[in-house]
């Protein structure tokens, strides 16, 4: 960053512009947006400037700029449209201790004028240093857009109330308050009742914020299903809008955090595979802080929460502070997967038992009755089973496991970029080494005939 933004105190000070044409109006028509005195020196002024003269706006001095001129300014423009005489007004003005800035000539200047979004007092200043102004123009478009013409008074009335708002406790209730004013009635109260309508509104939310009970905090753990929002439950989006905090794994796709409100806190846990993520011990005390603090948390796991997900450290942790919660099922990883691979998971005189297997756990590598899964007929749907595809065929194979066991990989199920793998134990680790995404291996199940023939046209593409 070149050039530091920051909002210079004008009111009741000097701006002086040198220049009286169209190339200084451009400028006075943002400098006259302020409370400074603006003084304009030059000759031949533009109609404008006569204009606002009049007006008592700005004072005029049919002079050119000279020694003394720029005592006491705040800041001086040099608009003459001409380099010279901008170079020789902009000197004097710097050796009279004034931030000189001339116009359409960036090197020269101490400072450049943002293009800026009023809603006084919100200003939204926009630059791009001179690199893109078609860019800063469809910036200022689309902020003017975000932004309500009546954000400003919104915002002055609330300004006249901040120090009664101070009877809130500071901190969540404040915020509470603030924000069913300005995102809640505050703006239909304006638009409907004008400025007193938005007083009495603002008096009525403030009242009925005082003598609301503490809000209780609690905690729901949800699950957020595979990954394709579609497959999220009713109340799994129900709870997620309405939360103060989500606290989210890495699994969980943009597309379903963008359920919840734009005021809401998120936050990542970012527990992915071996990547460095938030310690257990930390997420559940952010968990707990937040619920103590009033918050209405949405813990947000990928899947079902109660499927390796560390649920149970969570759940002690929610008791031992006695706090309020609840869990929301979700579609687990299997479910998806074998949905994409169209097979079922269970099969009568072939599987009366499905094993849910992570080939992974505290201690490393997990050991299961591998016996039982080498068996003919028996199917496991294995979670978190990349690294340990080489050490789960090794066990399979030493249990009398046949090397021709179909599996089934899916990788990223419901996801846009879902992939169905065909292959066999034998084949296990060449398989899913490649693969990037998280994958559900199925042991035991080849894909149905139709999820085959895609995932062959899919490997043919890859
Ligand atoms: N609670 C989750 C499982 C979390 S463990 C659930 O019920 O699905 C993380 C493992 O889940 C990943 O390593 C992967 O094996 C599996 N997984 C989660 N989402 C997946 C998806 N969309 N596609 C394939 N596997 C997935």
């Amino acid at each position: 960053m070149q050039h530091f933004p920051i909002f210079v105190a004008v009111a009741g000070k000097r701006i002086v512009v040198s220049g009286a044409g169209e190339c200084a109006v451009a400028k006075l028509k943002l400098i006259l947006k302020t409370e400074a005195f603006v003084e304009v020196y030059g000759t031949e002024p533009a109609a404008d400037v006569i204009t606002w003269a009049k007006a008592g706006r700005l004072t005029h001095h049919n002079r050119a700029f000279g020694p003394g001129d720029g005592a006491e300014a705040v800041l001086f423009y040099g608009a003459n449209d001409d380099p010279d005489e901008d170079a020789r007004v902009a000197a004097i003005a710097r050796s009279e201790g004034v931030l000189a800035n001339i116009v359409d000539n960036l090197g020269a200047s101490e400072f450049i004028t943002p293009a800026i979004v009023d809603r006084d007092p919100v200003t939204v200043a926009i630059g791009t240093e001179g690199a893109a102004p078609v860019l800063a123009r469809d910036v200022k478009r689309r902020v003017e857009e975000m932004l309500p013409p009546t954000l400003g008074r919104l915002a002055r009335i609330g300004q006249a109330f901040r120090a009664r708002a101070n009877a809130l406790p500071f901190g969540r209730a404040r915020r509470a308050f603030w924000s069913d004013y300005y995102f809640g009635r505050g703006p239909w109260a304006l638009a409907d009742a004008g400025h007193e309508g938005a007083q009495d509104a603002l008096e009525d939310i403030f009242q009925a914020h005082l003598h609301r009970d503490a809000k209780k905090g609690r905690v729901d753990i949800v699950g957020a299903g595979p990954g394709d929002p579609g497959l999220m439950t009713q109340r799994a989006r129900t709870l997620l809008h309405g939360a103060d905090v989500v606290l989210h794994d890495a699994l969980v796709p943009d597309e379903i955090l963008e359920l919840a409100r734009r005021e809401a806190t998120v936050i990542c846990t970012g527990k992915r595979g071996f990547q460095p993520s938030m310690r257990q011990e930390e997420i559940c005390d952010l968990m707990v802080t937040h619920a103590q603090d009033g918050a209405h948390v949405v813990r947000l796991k990928g899947g079902d929460p109660v499927v390796f997900a560390r649920l149970d450290e969570e759940m002690a942790a929610l008791d031992a502070a006695g706090i309020d919660w609840a869990i929301v099922p979700g579609i687990t990883a299997a479910s998806a997967a074998a949905a994409a691979a169209r097979v079922s998971l269970t099969k009568r005189g072939r599987n009366g038992a499905l094993n849910l297997l992570t080939a992974h756990d505290v201690k490393g590598f997990a050991d299961q009755d591998w016996r039982a899964l080498a068996a003919p007929g028996a199917v496991a749907a294995v979670y978190m089973g990349k690294r340990a595809a080489a050490f789960l065929r090794g066990r399979m194979m030493i249990a009398g496991a046949d090397g021709a066991m179909p599996v089934t990989l899916v990788e990223n199920a419901s996801r846009a970029d879902q992939r169905i793998f065909d292959t066999t134990l034998a084949d296990l680790p060449g398989a899913v080494d490649p693969l990037d995404g998280p994958v559900v291996m199925l042991l035991g199940l080849a894909p149905r005939r139709a999820a085959k023939a895609i995932a062959q046209v899919e490997a043919e593409f890859a």
